[in-house]
């Protein structure tokens, strides 16, 4: 029999499947659809990728617990389907949450969300909005979770003091020779480093709450039905404790950005104060009862934290030789290093409107 049906068959062996075909457009699990015969049912399968994640048992813990709340909170309100409105995994023959294969893979078969869209990138306000109230809905019905709960799948994974020590070490060692390459990236760090250290510095003063955080917030992980209209928060792999505001962060810098992530032409990077305010109010309009005003204070200035540090992650990557992220051209990490500052610097110029604009939603949610 086929690999991949002996697999399914782990999980669901009343099923007769019919194909499985690799789906979806995600860079880093495998995931396959899989077709039952005679029948509209589908099934999500999936490989984690475990170089990435490399405790899949603790991984899928700390999945199973978040959705399990979540179904709970789904199942007592009005209009919502546990069933849509969360994810569903589903246990091997054995009761296990994951199969794993011979050669070490961890599998996972869960119920296919529809009629569901994916977009790759924002297009529309309705479509920011959505995403909003989907990551805002999503954190609101976690807030009463317990976070420490969560294993902490990357330690340390948006901690800007670490970041900056590990950036500063590799500039001195220069060990590609990329330095005089990278000098006015390498100053834009410089001159900005101690307020990026913000989120680092208020929560070492035990200022920001430890909460669920799901820590991939981007738009094609938020699925939306036919109406651009959102039905469920998707790929929980690095959901873990953490703060808030990296979430909101993240996702304004990935889906605001009027070019793309690696944009050789920085004239088309820009945030798009449209796009800020449309995910803000779908965000707000969910959480803005459950954050706290320290919180809320400082939505603006996690977007320009949360997109420097993927710019510091980019141009340390660089300076050390591509080890971390695929690339697909000689200085691809530079370009996307510049890109990523372009969008910081885009966000420093309206600054004064992104805070205007979260006031703004605070009083009408309040
Ligand atoms: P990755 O970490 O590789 O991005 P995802 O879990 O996000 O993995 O899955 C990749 C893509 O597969 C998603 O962007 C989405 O289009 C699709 N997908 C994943 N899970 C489901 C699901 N339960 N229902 C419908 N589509 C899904
Ligand atoms: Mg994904
Ligand atoms: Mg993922």
């Amino acid at each position: 029999m086929n690999k991949l049906n002996e697999i399914f068959y782990q999980f669901l062996p009343e099923f007769k499947v019919n194909k499985i075909a690799k789906y979806g457009s995600g860079h880093i699990n495998d995931t396959y659809m899989v077709t039952i015969d005679d029948s509209e049912t589908t099934f999500i399968m999936q490989r984690v990728n475990h170089q990435i994640f490399p405790n899949v048992p603790e991984l899928m813990n700390n999945i199973f617990g978040v959705t399990n709340h979540l179904k709970t909170k789904f199942e007592e309100m009005e209009g919502k389907d546990p069933n849509v409105n969360s994810l569903t995994f589903i246990n091997t023959l054995d009761g296990e949450k994951y199969h794993q294969d011979e050669e070490g893979n961890y599998w996972r078969v869960m119920e296919t969300i529809t009629p569901a869209r994916s977009y790759d990138k924002v297009e529309t306000e309705q479509q920011a909005f959505q995403a909003g109230v989907g990551i805002g809905e999503f954190q609101a019905l976690l807030s009463d979770f317990d976070g420490s709960s969560l294993y902490e799948i990357i330690p340390n994974f948006h901690n800007m003091e670490t970041r900056l020590a590990t950036f500063r070490e590799i500039v001195k060692k220069d060990v590609v020779g990329r330095v005089r390459l990278a000098q006015e990236q390498i100053q834009f760090v410089e001159n900005r480093a101690e307020e990026m250290q913000t989120l680092v510095r208020l929560g070492k003063e035990g200022k920001l709450p430890i909460r669920v955080t799901h820590n991939d917030t981007k738009i094609n992980n938020v699925l939306l039905d036919e109406n651009d209209e959102v039905l469920c928060v998707i790929d929980l792999d690095t959901v873990m404790p953490g703060f808030v505001l990296y979430d909101f962060g993240d996702a304004i810098r990935t889906s605001t950005n009027t070019g793309d992530e690696d944009d050789a032409n920085l004239d088309n990077v820009e945030m798009d104060i449209k796009l800020f305010t449309a995910y803000t109010k779908g965000f707000l309009s969910k959480t803005a009862s459950s954050l706290t005003p320290i919180e809320i204070e400082y939505l603006p200035l996690s977007a320009r934290i949360m997109t420097f540090i993927i710019g510091l992650r980019f141009i340390t990557d660089y300076l050390d030789g591509d080890n971390y992220f695929k690339t697909h051209h000689e200085h691809h990490n530079l370009q996307r290093a510049k890109a990523q500052f372009k969008l910081v610097s885009s966000m420093e110029r309206q600054f004064e409107e992104m805070q205007r604009v979260v006031q703004e939603e605070v009083t009408v949610n309040c």
